[in-house]
């Protein structure tokens, strides 16, 4: 098939690149590398199969195409705050488009949702049925109500044009090729101990998230694009749950060295806690995740010893 992936210079859609290609898949990787990067995908410049475009989703695009993987937005909270109008612009309007066109080709679209459409849950683990609570003018809004926005999309293109939707929600992924300066709390902590400066917990430390680890997310991906059953919403993620102080602490033993773990401002709006319920995807997909974080966290590390 050809095959066009939006972000795919990104983490995730560098390794979803990767994938189909493997599968035997031409791929069109398009990027405005706001946060992506040429390097992510250097290694098929010269694979006959892989095509980068430089583009903004945001602006209309053609092609002739099997399959469309919409993975294009800033995933990192500093990131998608640096700009909120472009990033509730790049989730619609990117929607919009990618939808605009696979209507238009026949093309099986996918999305790359997340579990923030749960917002700060007050239902724990997270089934897909669950509607969320999310604040619609905070900080983190422009990231959560445009993802949530893009899922409405999806779902009125599939039900009033029959376009051939996959709608996933993505729990916290890590793993190599995250930008060393993204952010996220997995890079943050390895970064700093690897450098030996101050682990940064934000709070308490006591607040939860559910790392998963990015080979697991892309098996994932493959297996609902590839299926018929259900057109989602899926939940794909890991259910170990871990607070962000057992995080640092396993960072810590994991890399060595002499960090201190200090305590900085909660940002606004940051949820307590998050689970993923991965029963459908257990049952649909037969797919569970393979990988622990303390596994994952190795891989990961051995990646950032070479980018610090
Ligand atoms: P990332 O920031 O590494 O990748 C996003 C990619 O989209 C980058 O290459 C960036 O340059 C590109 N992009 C951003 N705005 C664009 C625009 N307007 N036009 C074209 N390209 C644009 O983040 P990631 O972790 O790889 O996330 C990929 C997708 O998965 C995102 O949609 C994100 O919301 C979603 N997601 C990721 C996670 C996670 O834990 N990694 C969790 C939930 C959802
Ligand atoms: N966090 C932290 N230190 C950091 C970066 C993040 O304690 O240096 C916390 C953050 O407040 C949140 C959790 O780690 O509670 C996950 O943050 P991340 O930005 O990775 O993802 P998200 O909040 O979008 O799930």
């Amino acid at each position: 098939m050809r095959i066009l992936i939006t972000g795919g210079a990104g983490f995730l859609g560098s390794h979803l690149c990767d994938r189909l290609l493997k599968d035997g898949h031409e791929v069109i990787c398009l990027d405005n590398l706001f946060t992506g990067r040429k390097s992510n995908v250097l290694h098929l410049k010269d694979n006959p199969n892989f095509e980068f475009v430089r583009h903004d989703v945001i602006d209309p695009f053609k092609y002739e195409v099997d399959q469309i993987y919409n993975l294009a937005c800033p995933a990192s909270p500093p990131h998608y705050q640096f700009n909120p109008i472009k990033t509730t612009k790049t989730s619609v309007m990117g929607a919009i488009n990618c939808l605009g066109l696979a209507k238009r080709v026949r093309a099986r679209v996918f999305q790359a949702s997340t579990s923030e459409v749960y917002g700060d849950p007050e239902v724990h683990p997270q089934p897909e049925s669950y509607w969320g609570l999310v604040n619609p003018i905070g900080p983190r809004s422009c990231y959560d109500e445009g993802k949530r926005c893009a899922e409405t999309l999806f779902f009125d293109y599939h039900r009033e044009n029959k376009v051939d939707i996959r709608v996933v929600r993505i729990f916290n992924t890590y793993g190599p090729r995250m930008h060393p300066n993204d952010g996220r709390v997995v890079s943050n902590f390895i970064v700093q101990a690897l450098k030996g400066e101050d682990i940064t917990i934000y709070g308490d430390g006591m607040q939860t998230r559910s790392f998963c680890y990015v080979d697991d997310l892309i098996e994932g991906f493959v297996r609902l694009m590839a299926q018929t059953e259900t057109v989602g919403p899926m939940n794909i993620g890991n259910p170990g749950e871990f607070t962000m102080m057992q995080l640092a602490e396993l960072t810590l033993k994991l890399v060595g060295g002499s960090s201190k773990i200090v305590h900085q401002d909660l940002p606004a709006d940051d949820p307590k806690q998050r689970r993923p319920d991965i029963t459908l995807a257990k049952s649909v997909l037969n797919w569970e995740p393979t990988v622990e974080l303390e596994e994952g966290l190795g891989h990961t590390i051995e990646y950032f010893k070479t980018q610090v």
